[in-house]
């Protein structure tokens, strides 16, 4: 299965150019591993021998990782991450190291530092972002499952770009041990794959408490195999959210959501709509948290630890050398919000941005608490159009930034969210993602509805 995964890349990779970096010789290897052991009658799991891509900003030992950047280019990692070290016990194989925006910033994987990725159902379309690599590889065939990481979107909107399954655990769910941090308040790593089950297996596989993190959460991971075998939605209370919805959507994308909704009610859901009025402030408030967070997190990338290093002649100080290093070796995204970050954590300033965003990160978080009152999920399109063409955006961060409209909320909040496939739009015959979100530790839901509508 791996060799047939590894030729299928070699195949196909050319045109989509979803990995950064094929580990044929360690994936071989983990596969040949796996087949010892069933040899010799150990008890494997249900992914064991199944391959997998990783994207690359999650640590394995000994393999390349540069979160999509030139400042870690030729950087190997000295430790597994906590997910990858739970992907090996599980037996899984992992393939190689997926595209990305760099460090995670982005919605298209048109801030690689290497190249963007394409989407497989119109190669002269962007996958999403900023996993854009990952999800490409699930819809392309080059890899039933991947792992992505969610700080804004980025594991939902490319499934929904893609046509795959993509989820975002519960915030301390999941790991972020040897996950590059963006910004460590909302970074999630999570499951993608083709179907709602198979990306269940591979959430149960890498879920769970770990003392590495201090914000995992310490609890048993909910039974979201189970729920994803139920595929039973009789009898759940469904939110349809107000303001996620008509002006700047699509009219395919609504088309397929509300057909979607309406298939839900026929299996026997109750569906409601909710308001939740402080959605339309989650934009600008991620936009202020993020920044400010990343800035701090990206502070140690200063040519001295790793990667990268420019101007050390010998003659230059530290300081030209650090500054000289940054310079070159981050993207313009990148700057743009290390400057809005330390601008809006800056004295004078702070009370005004980060402090007033925090704040609306509570009513945020009061808008999902009041809607879980009367609902046991809530419901939107994953993002407000289908993929679109490479460069169409790329210049206009604002533009890129409206992608995450929807998935931006939970981030905020810390709950679980999915995408999950729901037919192509009539206007361009691409994917359309349907949104679910959750309440804190009750992922297994999202399964349930996901599976119903499969
Ligand atoms: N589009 C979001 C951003 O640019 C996605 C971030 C993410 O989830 N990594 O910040």
């Amino acid at each position: 299965i791996t060799q047939a995964h590894l030729d299928r890349i070699a195949a196909v990779d050319g045109a989509v150019q979803a990995f950064l970096h094929v580990d044929t010789e360690g994936a071989l290897a983990q596969a040949a591993e796996v087949d010892r052991k069933r040899g010799a009658g150990e008890q494997l799991g249900p992914l064991a021998g199944v391959p997998l891509a990783l994207k690359d900003v999650l640590t394995q030992e000994g393999v390349p990782t540069t979160a999509g950047s030139k400042i870690l280019e030729g950087w190997k990692p000295p430790y597994d991450s906590t997910v990858v070290k739970r992907l090996r016990s599980a037996g899984i194989v992992i393939l190689g190291k997926t595209n990305m925006d760099e460090f995670a910033m982005g919605s298209s994987t048109e801030n690689s530092a290497y190249f963007t990725t394409h989407n497989p159902w119109d190669l002269g379309r962007i996958p999403g972002g900023s996993g854009g690599g990952s999800s490409a590889a699930v819809a392309a065939y080059e890899a039933p499952l991947a792992i992505g990481t969610d700080t804004g979107g980025s594991i939902r909107q490319p499934g929904a770009f893609t046509g795959t399954v993509g989820v975002k655990p519960t915030y301390g769910g999941t790991s972020r041990y040897g996950l590059i941090a963006l910004a460590s308040s909302l970074d999630t790593p999570g499951p993608c794959a083709r179907t709602t089950l198979d990306t269940a297996l591979l959430h149960e596989a890498i879920a769970g408490y770990d003392p590495m993190d201090s914000t995992s959460i310490k609890q048993d991971v909910p039974p979201v195999v189970d729920a994803a075998r139920r595929a039973d939605v009789n009898g759940l209370r469904i939110g349809v959210v107000k303001e996620l919805g008509g002006e700047g959507y699509q009219p395919g994308v609504e088309a397929r959501f509300h057909e979607s909704v309406e298939l839900l009610t026929k299996l026997g859901a109750e569906v409601v709509e909710v308001s939740c009025p402080h959605f339309q402030y989650a934009l600008p408030a991620y936009y202020l948290i993020l920044p400010s967070e990343a800035s701090s997190n990206l502070a140690k990338f200063d040519a001295m630890r790793y990667g990268l290093r420019v101007g050390d002649d010998g003659v230059n100080s530290a300081e030209k050398v650090m500054s000289l290093t940054r310079e070159a070796g981050f993207g313009d995204e990148v700057k743009r919000r290390i400057m809005l970050g330390t601008h809006a954590l800056s004295s004078g300033y702070y009370d005004a941005y980060y402090g007033q965003a925090q704040k609306v990160r509570t009513l945020i978080q009061r808008d999902f608490a009041n809607a879980y009152e009367q609902v046991d999920v809530l419901v939107s399109p994953a993002t407000p159009t289908t993929a679109f063409p490479i460069g169409d955006r790329a210049d206009d961060p604002i533009a890129m930034y409206k992608n995450d409209l929807c998935t931006i909320p939970v981030n905020l909040a810390g709950n679980a969210a999915a995408s999950f496939p729901c037919g192509l739009a009539d206007e361009d015959d691409l994917p359309v993602g349907f949104h679910v979100m959750a309440p804190v530790m009750r992922d297994d839901l999202l399964y349930q509805v996901g599976s119903a509508l499969e």
